[in-house]
């Protein structure tokens, strides 16, 4: 089966319709910051696809394009001025920052209530601890999502996570945890990884390498989830699973573009209501 993920969305963004009217009518509307430095093409992308996202939900953005050589207190100074700004409920920042701005101080002025992709420490520790009052980052939470969406189970199933970034991989690895799935982390030193990958029931790949995991990688039985966006040799959006090579081997499959990147924005929302609700509180 293909594990589409438009309609994990649109099964999403009818829930947050619903929340959002709710709110209304409490007088609350609901309104996410995005905060760009400079103008990469991923997060320029990203944006408008939230942008768009947020217009069909009801949601109001405001985007705070900042220049790409601003300095660390500047950019503190913006975050700052989001965090007191009592009409707007949530931040997100687009990382990596520029190489001279120090992220690891910038972070921590993020509002933990208001961080919606989990970037503050605070809410980083909650991931750790399977503490679930703070807010999932938004990629490994749609992971989450299209798991559940397709009925698949976790619970004592045999999940390899190939990739430990901090943006996807690592938090990702402690959510399934969480929800009691037995997690192998795998990584580029790891060896003999098409063992390791062959026995998984879930196979869960973001290394940015495209079309790497080819079929020597699966079995006849994995649910394959593919993170990876990538442009192949001709230029067309890929991930990093040979789509073409498993497909007909596995036992489900993401495809990309239209499988994990369809839900992340909705993902993003559906954090962005819960921070209303905190700060209803
Ligand atoms: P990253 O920070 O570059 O991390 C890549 C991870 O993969 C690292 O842990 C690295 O291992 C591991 N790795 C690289 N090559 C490997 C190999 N040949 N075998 C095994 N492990 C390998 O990347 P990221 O930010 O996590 O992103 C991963 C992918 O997901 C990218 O394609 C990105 O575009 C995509 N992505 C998608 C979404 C979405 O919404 N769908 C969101 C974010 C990212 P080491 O730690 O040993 O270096």
């Amino acid at each position: 089966m293909i594990l589409y993920g438009k309609q994990v969305a649109e099964k999403l963004s009818e829930e947050i319709i619903d929340e959002v009217k709710t709110l209304k009518d409490k007088g609350i509307e609901p309104k996410l910051a995005i905060v760009r430095v400079g103008r990469n093409e991923g997060d320029l992308s990203y944006e408008r696809g939230a942008v768009k996202r947020a217009e069909r939900l009801g949601i109001k953005v405001e985007v705070f394009e900042l220049e790409e050589g601003i300095k660390t207190e500047d950019l503190i100074e913006c975050i700052e001025k989001i965090n007191n700004d009592n009409l707007i409920h949530g931040l997100l920042l687009f990382r990596p920052l520029p190489k001279h701005i120090d992220e690891n101080r910038v972070k921590n002025y993020i509002n933990a209530n208001k961080d919606v992709d989990c970037i503050n420490p605070i809410n980083v520790a909650k991931i750790m601890e399977g503490d679930k009052t703070g807010f999932a980052p938004c990629t490994p939470a749609a992971v989450l999502e299209i798991l559940k969406h397709y009925s698949i189970d976790l619970r004592g199933k045999n999940v390899v996570v190939v990739g430990r970034s901090m943006v996807v991989g690592k938090p990702l690895s402690m959510l399934l945890l969480s929800e009691d799935a037995t997690v192998t982390i795998c990584h580029s030193k790891t060896q003999n990884l098409k063992e390791i990958t062959k026995k998984a029931d879930i196979l869960i790949v973001a290394i940015g390498c495209a079309k790497y995991i080819n079929k020597e990688y699966v079995s006849d039985s994995t649910v394959v989830i593919d993170v990876g966006i990538n442009v192949d040799n001709v230029g067309n959006l890929c991930g990093d699973v040979d789509f073409e090579d498993v497909k007909d081997l596995v036992s489900d499959i993401t495809p990309v573009p239209g499988g994990v990147g369809a839900v992340t924005n909705t993902v993003l929302f559906k954090n962005l209501i819960k921070a209303c609700k905190f700060q209803m509180e």
